[in-house]
């Protein structure tokens, strides 16, 4: 291995040419560690990460289970904070954040989509996509979710509540959800992981058309089929991150 070679210097998503507009950066990790327990019982989920994600970028982060790749993401999103190293997203160092700092980059500025999509079982669809809009004062909160739900081709599925929508319907409501606020990012934990192929593929493809209009995504899944998706995979294997070599 190349023990070490961690370098500080974070690996970035896509060269920039010389003379092109100089894109922002979204996430930059420098040897960002998260360690849990102690003595014999001490796991590096997280080992000395150096990543850099620009803005439009699409990458995915693959790696079989217990890899690390959902520590990573709780990292991230602002979930978590790590043990050591520094995590700048859009410039701002996350930190030194308190949790009401962090709590506003969550909800204003990541989107969130998970495996078990987490939509509130009480609620329409379009009510479960207003939710992170509640924060606002906004008369248009409705009209702003139901634009959220034609993006992902649910407006005719609008009054729906989770339990009257498929698996696949009911993650793309997660994704318009994730949408709403206009987030700088979307972050995605296994996001096909509870749905058959044919509905991985149009989540797959909703994923793809918001990158194509300029949303920066970052994937996160074990499925080398899903990871393919995007336009750079990195590996995560017991802690660590390093680009795919291509084949
Ligand atoms: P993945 O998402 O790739 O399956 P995780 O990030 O969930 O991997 O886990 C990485 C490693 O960290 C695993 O060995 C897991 O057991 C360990 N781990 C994750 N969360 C905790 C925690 N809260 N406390 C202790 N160990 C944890
Ligand atoms: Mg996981």
């Amino acid at each position: 291995m190349e023990a070490g070679s961690a370098a500080a210097e974070p690996v970035v998503a896509a060269p920039v040419a010389p003379g092109a507009d100089v894109t922002a950066e979204i996430i930059r990790l420098v040897d960002v560690s998260k360690v849990y327990g102690s003595g014999d019982a001490t796991v590096h989920a997280v080992d000395n990460v150096s990543l850099a994600v620009n803005e439009g970028d699409f990458l995915a982060v693959m790696g079989p289970s217990g890899s690390g790749k959902s520590t990573l993401m709780h990292i991230l999103g602002c979930l978590d904070v790590p043990t050591s190293g520094e995590y700048r997203f859009a410039g701002e160092d996350v930190s030194r954040m308190n949790e009401r700092e962090l709590a506003s980059i969550r909800n204003r500025r990541i989107g969130f989509v998970f495996q078990q999509f987490h939509l509130l079982s009480s609620m329409s669809a379009w009510r479960n996509v207003e939710l992170p809009l509640l924060y606002r004062a906004a008369r248009d909160r409705k009209q702003m979710a139901l634009n959220a739900l034609a993006q992902v081709d649910l407006t005719s599925r609008v009054q729906h509540r989770p339990n009257q929508l498929s698996g696949g319907q009911q993650q793309r409501v997660a994704i318009a959800r994730a949408l709403v606020t206009d987030p700088t990012m979307i972050l995605a934990d296994e996001p096909t992981g509870n749905l058959d192929s044919r509905a991985s593929r149009e989540v797959l493809e909703i994923l793809t058309g918001l990158n194509k209009s300029g949303h920066t995504i970052v994937l996160i899944t074990h499925d080398p089929n899903v990871a393919g998706v995007a336009e750079r995979v990195v590996e995560m294997a017991d802690g660590r991150l390093r680009d795919r070599v291509a084949a």
